[in-house]
């Protein structure tokens, strides 16, 4: 290994994920400063016969991340440019794109293209991520004509095979090829198969060092979260009244205790709107003030734990005090920051397992009280408490192949928890089980441990699996950027 491979790397490191509950000892964690120190490592790794990884935030849950050889922190590559003409065919110069490199978080992007009058279409809960990893394992919001990560990127430059630099694109890609010949030495493909399997693949393709996403004007949300007994949600989405709001408005999503209280089971839901002009300082608003500043206080997410722990029978009315705090009429701010729905003080604790279904109200219903009953029937005969509310999001169809709100409208249900609180881990086994059986399909991010050395189950759930198999072999046939996870899956 060459002195510049030595100086920007270090050995016996143990990386870990946020929550501390998937860990990796890698022969070297690397810290490349420019894509040629990502083509020198992954040149190595070959040499040596070693596989490669790069790791984003390690907000993960899965192990989709670990990687015992060679492990890579690409923080160092975080800024932004525009992707425009005459590198942008004149079809699609209407749009606006930016040119990201990968290791930036979703924070900072969102800063510098507002500083640019730009915006993310959508993203997840929080912030924390890098655009990479929220990528790579198709971090999602909420919106039923709204995009995840992998639909907002139309081409990713990745550190492949050989160290080599490729583009990848759909086959109508973005970019024109005759002036991209004139002006890159890096090799453009444009074909659909590759490019949809490979924009969400764990990293099992290669190296991902910058990505064009379709971005938009800057714009402003207002939000309106308010509450409702299931009994009447439930209502709505059998008459159609629920699926309508989801087309009047452009996010929406749900949150609902789990545990029946006074009767019902209380949900929160949120519904916003965008807005393209600043509001003006008494329009505003904001969001319940002890809600917000609790968010970003471990400590609290520690005592919840511990008073969970020892007083667990009151889980409930926990969760019913927190959803009445949520609540929120008419915040407007800056898009990034109302989707921002979550705080920093979950990051260490806070975890979920997660599956998608077709955006069907019957469906929706049926897992909801199949949870309901898991819920309840754990506290009643093994006095095991769930510490958290249960999310229901909605995701226009993805064409991410290995998505799991390929190629229909998805309503995605999430079961949050927290690491410490007595039995988690078993009650997050049985949810699975319960949406697995259901049909539902895994958030490759979350805890899906129950999936494991289950490959009928992901072929089945993955139309498309074949087709991605057939495309990573293609692009990594040394198998130098394949880990256990994948395997594990089904998907080598
Ligand atoms: C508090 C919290 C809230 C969350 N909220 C949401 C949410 O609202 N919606 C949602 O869908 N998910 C959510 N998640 C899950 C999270 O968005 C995903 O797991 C995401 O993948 C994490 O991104 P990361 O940067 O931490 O990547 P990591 O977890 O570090 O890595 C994820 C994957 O990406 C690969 N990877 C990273 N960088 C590269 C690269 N440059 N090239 C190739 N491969 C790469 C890694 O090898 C790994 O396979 C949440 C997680 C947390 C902790």
């Amino acid at each position: 290994m060459n002195e510049r491979l030595h100086k920007i790397s270090k050995t016996r490191y143990t990386w870990s994920n946020a929550t501390s509950t998937v860990i990796s000892t890698p022969l070297r964690y690397f810290y490349p400063q420019h894509v040629e120190d990502i083509q020198a490592i992954v040149k190595e790794a070959e040499v040596q016969k070693l596989r490669v990884r790069a790791v984003g935030s390690g907000h993960s849950f899965s192990e989709v991340a670990k990687c015992d050889d060679f492990l890579m922190d690409i923080k160092e590559l975080r800024d932004v440019e525009k992707y425009e003409s005459p590198r942008v065919k004149a079809n699609f110069s209407q749009n606006q794109y930016v040119l990201a490199e990968a290791g930036i978080t979703i924070r900072r992007v969102n800063r510098l293209l507002d500083d640019m009058g730009l915006a993310l279409q959508n993203m997840g809960a929080v912030d924390f991520q890098t655009i990479s990893g929220a990528l790579m394992t198709g971090t999602h919001g909420t919106g039923i004509h709204k995009p995840a990560f992998p639909d907002m990127v139309v081409g990713l430059r990745i550190v492949g095979k050989g160290g080599n630099l490729f583009q990848l694109e759909p086959t109508d890609g973005i970019t024109d090829p005759v002036s991209h010949a004139q002006n890159s030495s890096i090799q453009l493909i444009q074909d659909d198969d590759i490019f949809y399997s490979t924009v969400l693949s764990f990293g099992a393709m290669g190296i991902v060092y910058q990505m064009i996403l379709e971005v938009v004007p800057r714009f402003w949300i207002n939000e309106h979260r308010y509450l409702e007994n299931w009994s009447s949600v439930k209502q709505k989405l059998i008459n159609g009244e629920f699926m309508q709001m989801l087309e009047d408005y452009d996010f929406a999503a749900l949150r609902v205790n789990p545990y029946k209280i006074d009767g019902d089971h209380l949900c929160s839901i949120v519904r916003q709107r965008i807005q393209h002009t600043a509001p003006t300082k008494i329009e505003q608003g904001r969001r319940n003030i002890l809600s917000a500043i609790g968010a970003n206080l471990e400590w609290l997410i520690e005592g919840i734990i511990r008073t969970a722990n020892r007083n667990a029978k009151k889980t409930g009315k926990k969760i019913q005090t927190s959803i009445k705090l949520a609540t929120a009429k008419n915040y407007i701010d800056k898009s990034y920051k109302v989707l921002y729905q979550s705080g920093a003080a979950v990051l260490r604790y806070g975890l979920s397992s997660e599956f998608a279904f077709a955006a069907d109200p019957v469906k929706i219903i049926a897992a909801l009280e199949l949870i309901f009953k898991e819920t309840a029937d754990a506290a009643t005969n093994s006095d095991r408490y769930h510490p958290s509310h249960i999310a229901v999001r909605f995701v226009m169809p993805s064409k991410a192949y290995l998505s799991s709100a390929y190629n229909k409208p998805t309503a995605y249900i999430d079961v949050p928890t927290l690491h410490n609180t007595i039995a988690y881990q078993d009650l997050l086994d049985n949810y699975q089980l319960i949406m697995m059986a259901l049909g539902g399909t895994p958030h490759w991010g979350k805890v899906n441990n129950m999936l494991y050395l289950n490959p009928s189950f992901i072929h089945t759930a993955y139309p498309k699996y074949q087709t991605w198999i057939d495309v990573r072999r293609q692009m990594d046939p040394d198998n130098t950027f394949i880990n256990d996870f994948v395997i594990k899956m089904g998907l080598a």
